[in-house]
Parts: structure tokens; C-alpha cells; sequence
């Protein structure tokens, strides 16, 4: 077996490892399974593309869920002299025939998409030799609970089995990939794939260059001025500008067009050709920014993206943090700003329900809308909390953060925010009294088994004599109009602060309902002081941040 540093520098042409890249690629080699999580360009490829070299036969196999990425692989493969190609769709059957004739006999790595893995043909021919490794890249789409499930990657498991081919029936290792995983999902990669005592590495996802932060213009039209304002004053530099559909790409490319700004555009209803040029354009700086729908990026090698504006909210933190993450490749500092407004909770809802195929099964449809729904509701946490956003996002994957942006990172907006009230000398207000009113209206309504969403609980304690309230009674309730005192915007984000510090929750629902944690349940009991800052100014026509 050859040494991995001789097949690094031979093969590929670098002298070191990144963090984790030997670790893995060792375990591999040792014929023990492995779950790597790393981020977007940490060098996950070569984890697995090493111990297939290693090995002195046998095809080893990536299963892989992106046509174009899968051909990209096989090329950069070809390029370095390693024997490589792939069975998917795009084939005739002549030339899948010629490749399963290659299969054992000295081809080294086959991309397969998951489809194919039923194929009789390719796991005869995978039998009839050593395989060393079975690669699952983007493992989390074997989790229900991931942003991109395929039924097909369940078929990964018994395919594998099917490949034990030794004298002691063992299955080759399986090498799990995948850049984005909370720690649920990791269980279920690990559980779902069969991974027998597997090494997991984690890498940290910790982007120190990268400045996040969050905007809420009140208004569509608010927000597409910020969106023109924001790329203007940054021209000399590039951008990439998410937006929720195609038709708010076009309308915003043209708003930023009328404005004298060299922008591209990019989204699925244009044609190949087309999509092509803007990505040329952008790559090529003949366009400072590109305004694109979540089409874009994948594969997109642009190293100095100085900044990542999303003028619409995404469905997860998962596409967020992949999303905004194209900023900085290159280390210098760059900014995530994400423009959030409550409407397009609606749009990403009705995405959610209407947005995939969906299941026959009722079971797992249940299921797929309920994690879309906690994801959304995960998502929506991020853009109203006001604590420390890298904190919040390194939380998400399970991964310990400093409670606040150090000196180390680009500090986030409500770090910024922060250090400047404590320039100020503004201090934090006492609270208390008003989050204890807000969590003994909550537990109210749950104990008489009339939970209510935030609005209903805002409008309650409000003491709103709206329709709603008042035709189903809810004026009656002892802590109706406890915080009649304060203005709607201030209640809504008090319950906001509540989600936040995990005392109020939110069930996984179409139509979400408020409920007290159990951390909830003990801070009311403690009394527990709850502090904040100040309410931001509201009304003076700039949109607030953090
Ligand atoms: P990922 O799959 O994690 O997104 P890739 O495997 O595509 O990342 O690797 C990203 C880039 O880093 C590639 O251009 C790859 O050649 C390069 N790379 C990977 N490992 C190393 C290394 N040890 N030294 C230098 N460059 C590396």
C-alpha cells in the first residue's frame, strides 16, 4: 500500500494535508468507516480519493447526487492521470457499457448517481473485484431531516452489503461526506448508512473573515432600495444578491440595471446559454454583482466574492450558511447581510409546501413538512435574534462558539451593535416584568389547551380588540392587555427574545403555536431576571439592524 504524503504530492501535487484530510484518509485505508463533516472547500474530495489510490487494485465508488459537479470530479481526475469516469444518465449505453468493461480493470474511482444503484449490471461488475471504498458525498441527502433528502440514497446501505465480496463477507468501508449536518442529521447518516463505529471528524465552520448581520426593511419597496443602495456603493467590488424567485431576480436586476449598475442575473428560466454568459460576466468581472435565485453558486469559482446580500430570506440555515459562505473565499474581510421581512415567511412557507415533489407515503410527507418547518422556524430565529450571529449559526451546527465576535473574527452586526452601546454607556433594561407577564399569557392559553401563534399571543397581551380576539374570547383571559403598555412592534420582539433565549418555543407547523420550554417553566418559577437592550428606534425611517 502506498504512503498517502507519496499519493498527495505525486498524484495531486501538494505537500501537505489540511486539517482532518489524514486522519480520515487513514481510517479509510485501515478498512474502518468514516464520517466527515467539513465545509464547502475544505478538500473533502481527496479524503476518500486518496485511500482509493492507496489501494494497490480494485475500483473504489463515490456516489454522488450532482451531475455536474460528478463530471467536473472525473475531469479533474483524467487531468492528474487517474483512471476515472461515471454512470449516470447523461450516458448512452454504449458508453455505459464501455465503462462497467473498465469496472475491475484498472479503473480506480466511479462516480455513480444514486439512481443507478440498483443497477445489476454495475454490481455484478463491481463484484467480480476488490472494491476499496464506497464514497457517499453530500451524505446528508440520506436524512430526512436535511436540507436536500433523495429517497435513493437509501439505497446506498444495501448496495454496499451487496459488495461484500472477502472471505469475511465484510462490506468495503463507506466514507460519509458532507459539508452541512446538525447534529441530528449526522445521527441519522451514521444510523441510516450503517456506519459501524465510524471515526467522525468535525471541522470547525468558522468563517473569521466572513461580517454577518441582518436588516428588516419594513417594506418590499424599502427593501429593494437598500438592495440598490447597498450594491452601488460597493461597485468596485463583487457581490452576489439572492433572491427568492425568479421573478424578484428580474425585478431587481432591472432596478439595479435603471441605476447605472453593471449587474448580471442569473435563475432557472433562462436559457443554458444565457446562464453561462452571466456566470462568465461575474467570473470574469464584467459584471460587479450577480442577482440570482439559489441556482447559483454551485461549482462557481470565484474566490474574491467580497459580499453575499440576500434580499429574501432562505429556507434554512443550512442554504443560508452555504449561501452566504461564497463571500471571503479568498480570507479578506467580506459581509453576509441578509434583508429580513416577516412576509416572506409566507413565501417560503407555501415553498416548503409546494415546492418538491412531496411523498405518496403520508407518513414521510409528515415528516418532510415538519423538518421544513423546524428548518424555517431555525432560520427565522436567526434573522430576529439579537444575540451574537456567528454564535447563533455555529450553534445550529453544533459546534461552541464565544458568546460573542472576538477580536480575532469581522465582528456581526449586534457585536458592532453591542460594542457601541457599551461606548455609549447604554446599559441593558431590566425586563423581567414584562417577560414574566409574556410567559404566564403563553403558559395560560397551553394549560387550557388554546395555544395560540405569536401573533394571537401578541394581540392578546396587547389587549387588541380585533375580531379575532374578540369572537374567540380570548378579552376574557386574566392576562389579556398585560403589556397594553407598549407598542405592538415591542411585544412581538419581546416574544421574539423569549424564542431566542429557548424560554418560548414554536411548534413545527404550518401554522405554528407558542409554548413554554421547560427552560421557560423554570425561569418563571426562579423569577429569573431577563435583560435587554434598549428597543430599537422605530419610525425614523431607516430600517432597523442587528
Ligand atoms: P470540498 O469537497 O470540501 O468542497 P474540494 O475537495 O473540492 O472541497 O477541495 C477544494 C479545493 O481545495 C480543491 O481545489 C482541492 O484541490 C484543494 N485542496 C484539497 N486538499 C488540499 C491540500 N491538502 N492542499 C492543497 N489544496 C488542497
Amino acid at each position: 500500500m502506498t504512503d498517502p504524503a507519496v499519493v498527495l504530492k505525486q498524484v495531486f501535487g501538494f505537500d501537505a494535508f489540511r486539517p482532518h484530510q489524514e486522519d480520515v484518509v487513514g481510517a479509510l485505508a485501515s478498512g474502518r468507516d468514516a464520517l466527515a463533516v467539513m465545509p464547502t472547500s475544505a478538500g473533502k474530495s481527496l479524503c476518500y480519493q486518496i485511500p482509493a489510490l492507496m489501494a494497490e487494485t480494485g475500483t473504489s465508488v463515490v456516489v454522488s447526487p450532482l451531475i455536474s459537479l460528478m463530471a467536473d470530479q472525473v475531469a479533474a481526475l483524467q487531468e492528474a492521470g487517474v483512471a476515472a469516469a461515471y454512470l449516470n444518465s447523461t450516458l448512452g449505453t454504449a458508453e455505459q457499457d464501455e465503462v462497467l468493461a473498465r469496472v475491475g480493470h484498472g479503473l480506480r474511482l466511479l462516480y455513480v448517481a444514486p439512481e443507478r444503484l440498483g443497477d445489476e449490471r454495475l454490481v455484478r461488475a463491481l463484484r467480480s473485484g476488490p472494491v476499496p471504498l464506497v464514497a457517499v458525498d453530500e451524505a446528508h441527502c440520506i436524512s430526512q431531516w436535511g436540507m436536500d433528502f433523495r429517497p435513493d440514497y437509501l439505497r446506498i446501505r444495501g448496495f454496499a452489503d451487496r459488495l461484500a465480496t472477502d472471505g469475511a463477507g465484510e462490506r468495503p468501508p463507506i466514507a460519509a461526506l458532507t459539508a452541512t449536518a446538525t447534529e441530528r442529521v449526522r445521527e441519522d447518516i451514521v444510523r441510516t448508512l450503517g456506519l459501524k463505529d465510524p471515526l467522525r471528524v468535525v471541522a470547525s465552520f468558522d468563517r473569521p473573515n466572513l461580517a454577518f448581520s441582518v436588516e428588516r426593511p419594513r417594506t418590499g419597496k424599502e427593501r429593494d432600495a437598500r438592495v440598490v443602495g447597498f450594491v452601488k456603493e460597493r461597485q468596485d467590488r463583487s457581490g452576489i444578491v439572492y433572491a427568492a424567485t425568479r421573478k424578484q431576480v428580474d425585478a431587481l436586476w432591472e432596478a439595479l440595471r435603471a441605476s447605472g449598475v453593471r449587474a448580471a442575473r442569473y435563475h432557472g428560466g433562462m436559457s443554458a446559454e444565457e446562464r453561462t454568459g452571466a456566470q462568465e460576466d461575474f467570473v470574469h468581472d464584467r459584471a460587479c454583482c450577480v442577482v440570482a435565485t439559489n441556482a447559483f453558486g454551485m461549482g462557481i469559482d470565484k474566490s474574491d466574492v467580497s459580499y453575499v446580500l440576500h434580499a429574501a430570506m432562505p429556507q434554512s440555515v443550512e442554504a443560508y450558511y452555504q449561501e452566504a459562505g461564497r463571500a471571503g473565499r479568498d480570507g479578506t474581510p467580506a459581509e453576509c447581510v441578509l434583508l429580513f421581512r416577516e412576509a416572506d415567511l409566507g413565501t417560503q412557507r407555501f415553498l416548503i409546501e409546494h415546492g418538491s415533489e412531496g411523498c405518496d407515503d403520508p407518513a414521510a410527507e409528515q415528516a418532510r413538512l415538519a423538518s421544513g418547518y423546524a428548518r424555517l422556524e431555525a432560520m427565522r430565529l436567526y434573522a430576529v435574534g439579537e444575540g451574537c450571529k456567528r454564535h447563533a449559526l455555529l450553534g445550529y451546527f453544533g459546534e461552541k462558539a464565544p458568546e460573542r465576535c472576538d477580536a480575532h473574527v469581522e465582528a456581526c452586526g449586534p457585536c458592532v451593535a453591542a460594542a457601541a452601546r457599551a461606548e455609549q454607556h447604554v446599559a441593558d433594561e431590566d425586563r423581567t416584568e414584562d417577560a414574566l407577564k409574556a410567559l404566564s399569557c403563553v403558559a395560560r392559553l397551553q394549560n387550557q389547551r388554546r395555544a395560540q401563534g405569536r401573533g394571537r399571543v401578541a394581540a392578546v397581551l396587547l389587549g387588541s380588540r380585533s375580531a379575532d380576539v374578540l369572537e374567540r374570547g380570548l378579552d376574557r383571559l386574566p392576562t389579556y392587555g398585560l403589556l397594553s403598555h407598549l407598542p405592538k412592534a415591542e411585544v412581538e420582539r419581546l416574544l421574539d427574545l423569549l424564542c431566542e433565549r429557548g424560554l418560548l418555543a414554536q411548534t413545527a407547523a404550518a401554522l405554528p403555536v407558542l409554548y413554554l420550554t421547560d427552560a421557560g417553566v423554570q425561569a418563571m418559577r426562579e423569577r429569573a431576571p431577563f435583560l435587554a437592550a434598549p428597543a430599537p428606534r422605530r419610525g425614523t425611517g431607516a430600517p432597523s439592524s442587528h
